[in-house]
């Protein structure tokens, strides 16, 4: 399903500031609130998408990446998925819309759903190589989760009847309100213990060391976050586990530097090699390859092997690895060798001639931009 650009949800231009996307979605969330919009699903659509932009374009982060990348950049394994943010999610943001007077406040829809409880996420950071990042990586990590001990039993808390929230009428700058305040009875699950055996914490959990298997897409970038679904702490009762948030990050690599889906190299070469031509290996992320140097290179030549760069994670591009020629000149010689160049110095194949070739920095650099 295409899904509506971010900016055209909360109606706000692209060059919005922080304060104009914050009042857009504060206005979006209090004409779509399922209170104020009791059984509209096409409201309660219209709520939850607004929020999922205003979580998007609230974070500098997320806000650079879907700039960048649109919603492809949170779709995949991680990101909101198909499922967007649920209600918990979007209302524990409005403490922050709403400076703290709604903290909370809105759990479900004024108390007439019943609420499913959900475990905690778990989160873990995985370092990743360039070469795994190139090339996309299984990857198994233990994790220490939240499981319902064997034989625990539950059932439905009679406080809140297993909504897990009391409500009560109060006003608000929204108007008159229904709001809830999690029940303490069940700590807000709806769910309390039947049975509790001897090894089980007071919510019938046991911790088990889990090895979880996280598929990593290639091309993913430093600073994302995948969602394993399920693989959170597990929840009491009937409730959903909640999941596990990798955090990626990229080990820097001793000979390649990456920019964006694109690779560089800083290749050195002797002033004969310059001078007479040469064949070297240089490093990839699918291994070495072997490259000609042509006799007469200039420093600061850049030589690009198409498609030996990083495979975008959107599509089906990939990017280059550029190879910055730099010509290692000598610090000491010999006698002999001093003698050799004093010769050299007016020989007039030494006298630099630049050919409309030889580009300058700056032409190189609009070159690899373009
Ligand atoms: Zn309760």
């Amino acid at each position: 399903m295409a899904k509506q650009d971010y900016y055209d949800v909360l109606g706000v231009s692209k060059n919005a500031s922080a304060a104009e996307i914050k009042k857009a979605y504060r206005k979006m969330a209090i004409k779509y609130h399922p209170d104020k919009n009791p059984d509209d699903k096409a409201a309660e659509e219209k709520f939850k998408i607004a929020a999922e932009a205003y979580e998007v374009l609230s974070d500098p982060n997320k806000k650079a990446r879907y700039d960048q990348f649109g919603h492809q950049a949170f779709e995949g394994a991680g990101g909101f998925g198909g499922g967007g943010m649920n209600m918990d999610d979007i209302f524990s943001q409005f403490g922050d819309i709403f400076g703290g007077a709604f903290g909370g406040g809105f759990g479900g829809f004024g108390g007439q759903r019943q609420r499913t409880p959900r475990g905690s996420n778990l989160r873990i950071r995985v370092k990743l190589t360039l070469e795994e990042i190139a090339n996309g990586v299984e990857k198994k990590v233990k994790v220490k989760r939240k499981k319902q001990a064997p034989g625990v039993t539950y059932k439905t808390c009679t406080t809140c009847n297993g909504t897990g929230q009391v409500t009560r009428v109060t006003n608000t700058i929204l108007g008159r309100m229904q709001t809830a305040s999690p029940c303490t009875t069940c700590g807000g699950s709806g769910q309390i213990i039947d049975h509790r055996p001897s090894n089980a914490d007071a919510n019938g959990f046991v911790v088990e060391e889990e090895t979880v298997s996280i598929k990593i897409p290639p091309g993913i970038e430093d600073g994302m976050q995948l969602k394993v679904s399920g693989k959170g702490n597990a929840a009491p009762g009937n409730g959903i586990s909640g999941d596990l948030l990798v955090a990626i990050s990229q080990e820097v690599h001793p000979k390649l530097q990456r920019e964006g889906d694109n690779l560089h190299y800083d290749l050195y070469v002797s002033v004969p090699d310059a001078i007479l031509g040469a064949s070297v290996e240089i490093e990839t992320v699918t291994g070495k390859v072997r490259l000609k140097i042509e006799p007469g290179v200039q420093s600061g030549k850049i030589l690009r092997l198409r498609g030996k760069g990083i495979p975008n994670i959107n599509g089906y591009n990939k990017g280059d690895l550029l190879v910055h020629v730099n010509v290692w000149t000598p610090k000491t010689l010999n006698k002999e060798q001093k003698t050799f160049f004093e010769t050299m110095r007016h020989n007039e194949h030494f006298a630099p001639k630049p050919e409309s070739s030889d580009k300058s920095f700056f032409e190189k650099v609009k070159d690899m931009f373009s």
